[in-house]
């Protein structure tokens, strides 16, 4: 019985997500996807609640049939990177290695003896999350760059008006 971990914002969960969350499944039995910066809601880099992003991903995982091999973990930041990696391995289930694209990610669990599986990005200047938010505040389409599963739950939640609401007072996403 293999594990592998992904961490991620999920701000939203777009394509590029699903492609490795597939990838993940592949090469493990179960996936574990902890859900980062759970603390953080309503600010323009992080506008789902962890919750929100908790059942976003639920509804696809139930529609794509693999909701019995995913857990979701909320993990709150905590201010000393060295012992995050502790932290985390604190909150979320046994696993046997972290998949990442996000070099921060790499590097702290590397440093801590995990082992670690970088992966490649997919379309990487269109999936992505800042991308996507951005594109909402100018009023640009948004729908193909996730799920179908997902634009129906990020519609359900209000997440374009959310955002642009937040962009009244901020201006620009942050990454
Ligand atoms: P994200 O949603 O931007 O990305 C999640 C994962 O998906 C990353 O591995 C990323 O490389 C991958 N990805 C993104 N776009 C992709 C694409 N187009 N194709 C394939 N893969 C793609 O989330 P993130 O910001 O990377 O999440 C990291 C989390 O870890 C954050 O919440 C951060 O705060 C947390 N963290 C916390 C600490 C601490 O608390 N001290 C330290 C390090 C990281």
């Amino acid at each position: 019985m293999t594990r592998g971990l992904f961490i991620g914002r999920f701000q939203p969960f777009h394509n590029g997500h699903l492609h490795v969350v597939k990838e993940i499944l592949s090469e493990n039995d179960e996936i574990i996807i902890g859900i980062g910066s759970a603390q953080d809601s309503f600010s323009l880099k992080n506008p789902l609640t962890a919750g929100e992003r908790i059942e976003m991903i639920r509804d696809l995982a139930k529609e794509m049939g693999f909701l019995e091999r995913v857990i979701i973990v909320p993990i709150p930041d905590i201010h000393e990177n060295m012992v995050w990696p502790a932290r985390v391995m604190e909150l979320v289930p046994k696993f046997d290695r972290v998949y990442s694209g996000n070099e921060l990610v790499l590097a702290l669990f590397e440093n801590f003896g995990v082992k670690t599986i970088r992966i490649k990005h997919v379309n990487r200047y269109i999936y992505q999350g800042s991308v996507i938010r951005n594109k909402i505040i100018s009023g640009e389409d948004w729908k193909d760059l996730v799920p179908e599963k997902v634009y129906q739950f990020l519609k359900r939640v209000g997440f374009e008006e959310r955002i642009k609401r937040l962009a009244r007072n901020n201006g620009e996403v942050n990454k």
